[in-house]
């Protein structure tokens, strides 16, 4: 017999970041609301939670702390010339990206500061680009990091909606996962599906999919806060651009298998338009996780500056595509080389100062709020736990005194025989031979003095410009590094108010769209790039646009 289905105001699906916001927005303006997921529940909050919590934000206070600078006019410059919007359809998403600047420039730090969120003071310099001032990239530090990183971004969320199942106005339906939206005279009216058997599996991992009944629930509105493609690597493979060259044959998952984009092909089947899927955010600096919670789960590092990158076979990349500096361009490149991976080579002075791995549990210190452990891995001596951990035990790393040793250690890891070692060679003596001067021709040198002028980095991001080979600065370290899956810049186009649109551009009434869904608003916001830390906030925006306009609408 079937359950008798839920009946509700305002029905969201998927409890990621943007599901909470918009839940917890629904409610606050008096409806009830259902919240489905289909994991169970040590898992809400989503990737949000596994997430570094790093949030862009203009002309903050903790920048002008910093001595940085900046502006709406240069964030918007900077915005637009990294989206680089081109196609008809995205005059909507050009607007979410208007409308999400002036929250970045406004209310969104009060905002979540009233909530009881706070950040961490030295703030990150994330796509540096490289370019000219109207390319891509980000002209000054933007990035915030949270403090209590990902959970701490999602806590007061996560409160709010408990607060609101306490009271009896929210329910949280585990398990529930929505194979149908359902419509009625042109109007969705809730959605329908499985009810999968308890799992119990660690956040993160990857649950079972048996069925154990259906189910239905009823709605005068219905959120799709369902996430993106970047757990499902066929789904990207089939979605990849031609610009960024043929799909790696091997990659990494950088978020949980429920990032599976299933709910997307749901929403077109309900009529709602899925823009821009070839826009994609994958990372270049993916590393294998030596203690995965995921299939395939591979970290991403935050790298510094300073690494020298080399293809596969030993050749360094070109000007700007440095670490941390033009993401896609880089992947562009890379892509091009006919090989899959790519090699840091650093040393251990570098790696010390320089590697952050992105994600919650790789940040002890900052997610634990822990004020001692910070002051040591940050500034102490040594590299920081976690990325100790990878040192010893990372299947991707070679540490070695010397470069003969580094370069057989390279050439031994599986696709190390594409490394032309003599090539490699020449490409770091040469670097080296280039620090002989104070000034230089090389533009990665060059940069990194210019880096080290900003605070943030002298502080705590940038190493000395120093000889690789310099022995005092080793041992030499080569990181093997795979392309990393993980954001979604396109999805369901949507207007202001967050409503899902059809295929004619008109509202499907009922029917609304947040978060990575809706490729953090409009169907894509950021266009073909990010300026990064946006995809949170992006959560943060369109979900609350989301849980008032529907809440408005019933
Ligand atoms: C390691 C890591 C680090 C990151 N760091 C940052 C950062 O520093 N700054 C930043 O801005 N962004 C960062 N991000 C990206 C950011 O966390 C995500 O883009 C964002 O959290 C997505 O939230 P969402 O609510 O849209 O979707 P999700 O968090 O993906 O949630 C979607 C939910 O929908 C559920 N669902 C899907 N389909 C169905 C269905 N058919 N039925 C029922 N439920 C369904 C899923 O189970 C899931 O729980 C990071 C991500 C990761 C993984």
């Amino acid at each position: 017999m079937a359950p008798s289905p839920e009946s509700t105001d305002v029905l969201v699906i998927g409890w990621g970041l943007a599901g909470l916001v918009a839940a917890g927005a629904a409610a606050a303006a008096g409806k009830r609301v259902v919240i489905v997921d289909q994991e169970g529940r040590p898992d809400l909050g989503g990737q949000a939670w596994w997430s570094f919590g790093g949030l862009f934000l203009i002309d903050s206070p903790e920048q002008r702390r910093m001595g940085v600078r900046d502006s709406l006019d240069l964030a918007r410059q900077d915005w637009f010339g990294t989206a680089g919007f081109d196609r008809p359809e995205d005059d909507l998403p050009r607007q979410w990206a208007e409308a999400y600047l002036d929250f970045a420039a406004g209310e969104k730090r009060s905002w979540l500061r009233q909530l009881g969120v706070r950040f961490f003071p030295v703030v990150g310099w994330a796509e540096r680009g490289g370019y000219t001032a109207t390319g891509p990239g980000n002209s000054v530090p933007r990035f915030h990091i949270t403090w209590g990183t990902g959970p701490g971004v999602v806590a007061p969320f996560q409160e709010a909606v408990e607060h609101g199942e306490r009271a009896g106005r929210i329910t949280i339906l585990p398990r529930h996962r929505v194979a149908v939206l359902t419509v009625e005279d042109g109007v969705v009216v809730g959605a329908e599906g499985d009810v999968l058997a308890d799992s119990p599996v660690p956040r993160g991992a990857a649950s079972g999919r048996e069925v154990s009944g259906s189910f239905t629930v009823r709605a005068g509105a219905t959120i799709v806060a369902s996430g993106g493609i970047g757990g499902n690597q066929d789904l990207v493979r089939s979605q990849w651009p031609a610009r960024l060259g043929t799909p790696p044959a091997a990659m990494l998952t950088g978020v949980p298998a429920y990032v599976d984009g299933a709910m997307l092909g749901v929403a077109a089947g309900a009529g709602a338009r899925v823009i821009n899927g070839d826009r994609m955010w994958h990372y270049v600096e993916g590393i294998r996780n030596w203690s995965p919670v995921w299939p395939d789960h591979g970290i991403r590092i935050l790298p510094g500056p300073s690494s020298v990158w080399l293809d596969a076979t030993g050749t360094r990349l070109p000007s700007p595509l440095f670490p941390g500096f033009d993401t896609l361009g880089t992947l562009a490149h890379l892509r091009a080389t006919g090989h899959d991976h790519s090699w840091f080579v650093l040393s251990q002075r570098i790696v010390e100062k320089e590697f952050t791995l992105s994600g919650s549990e790789q940040n002890p210190d900052l997610t634990g709020k822990d004020i001692p452990l910070l002051v040591r891995s940050r500034l102490g001596r040594g590299a920081a736990g976690p990325v100790r951990a990878f040192l010893d035990r990372g299947a991707d790393f070679v540490v070695r005194d010397t470069l003969d040793a580094l370069l057989d250690g390279m050439a031994a890891l599986p696709g190390g025989d594409a490394l032309d070692r003599e090539r490699a060679r020449y490409e770091i003596v040469a670097r080296d031979r280039e620090m002989g001067n104070d000034f230089t021709k090389d533009a990665q040198i060059a940069l990194l003095r210019s880096a080290r002028a900003f605070r943030g980095d002298r502080l705590v991001r940038t190493a000395a410009p120093h000889r690789i080979l310099d022995p005092g600065a080793g041992p030499l370290i080569a990181v093997k590094l795979h392309v990393l899956t993980r954001k979604s810049l396109g999805g369901i186009h949507t207007d202001l108010d967050a409503r899902a649109l059809d295929a004619h551009g008109s509202p499907i009434p009922g029917l609304y769209a947040a978060g990575e869904a809706s490729g953090f608003g409009g169907g894509g916001m950021h266009g073909y790039r990010a300026l990064e830390g946006t995809f949170l906030g992006g959560c943060l925006f369109s979900g609350r646009a989301a849980g008032r306009a529907a809440a408005r609408s019933v």
